[in-house]
């Protein structure tokens, strides 16, 4: 092993959770940071910013960096940075381990539709649907190019394009409680949600305000990511880490 240096390929509330518990354990950390957010909150540890230049910049990066382990911790939507590092892994023959949260599934009350994409996802929605679109900035062309769509879209950054008419977009940062997800959707004749699998606990509460109001939820699934072992806790991915790195 070359070093005992981790990079957490991060963006996540989980990726900033390892990072500080890697430094408490006093271990050797660098986080990096797609630089898409404007004010993040940084984790403990060092912070680098930026793509890195594809899987050659990936390569050259964690060679000249002494890198040991790479865990990723992206966002389960974060597909292309997932499959430059596990390529980059694979070609160093570097450890890569991937920490990612269980996605929500559907219960008892839930009327989903699961669709592979946005698009699929304007696609699903009838017409004249109020819309409560949590999908990020990336995705709304395929929503605001349906001109019979309206609602409100909500993201934490100011979105590349203006909304059209009938939209309305809210900058907002989870983590958001059921009784704010009820009001927000009564209080703007929401019909539908349209909602990425993202999982965990900071932006749940929606499912459970449309639920609770028979509203119809149109679910993204995840993309498909390279194998590699994978951790849904922390504590879980700590115990397979820490054999990799000396103590
Ligand atoms: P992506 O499509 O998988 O990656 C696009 C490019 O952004 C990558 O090829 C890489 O550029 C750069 N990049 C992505 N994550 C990076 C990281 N952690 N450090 C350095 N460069 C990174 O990613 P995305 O979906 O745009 O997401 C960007 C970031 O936002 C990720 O870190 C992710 O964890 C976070 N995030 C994403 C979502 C989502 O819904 N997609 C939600 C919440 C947070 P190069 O090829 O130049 O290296």
């Amino acid at each position: 092993m070359p070093g005992e240096r981790v990079l957490i390929l991060g963006g996540t509330r989980d990726a900033r959770q390892l990072a500080d518990t890697l430094v408490a354990e006093g271990r050797d950390v660098i986080t990096s940071l797609a630089g898409v957010t404007s004010e993040p909150v940084l984790p403990e540890g060092k912070v680098r910013t930026g793509g890195f230049g594809g899987i050659s910049g990936l390569k050259s990066y964690l060679e000249s960096n002494g890198i040991a382990a790479v865990v990723d911790a992206t966002h389960p939507f974060a597909a292309q940075m997932s499959a430059h590092a596990a390529a980059a892994c694979a070609s160093l023959g570097l450890p890569l381990l991937r920490l990612e949260r269980e996605g929500w599934t559907a219960g008892a009350g839930d009327d989903w539709t699961l669709v592979a994409s946005a698009a699929e996802a304007a696609g699903a929605l009838p017409a004249g649907a109020r819309v409560l679109l949590t999908t990020g900035r990336k995705d709304l062309p395929p929503f605001f190019d349906r001109p019979d769509l309206s609602g409100i879209a909500r993201m934490i950054e100011t979105p590349p394009l203006d909304p059209p008419r009938g939209w309305h977009v809210l900058r907002e940062r989870p983590p958001f409680t059921v009784a704010g997800e009820a009001a927000l959707m009564a209080n703007n004749g929401i019909t539908h949600l349209v909602t990425k699998n993202a999982g965990g606990s900071a932006t749940v509460a929606k499912l459970q305000a449309a639920q609770e109001a028979g509203i119809p939820v149109v679910m993204i699934d995840r993309p498909a990511k390279p194998e590699v072992p994978c951790f849904a806790t922390i504590d879980n991915l700590m115990l397979v880490l820490r054999k990799l790195l000396s103590p």
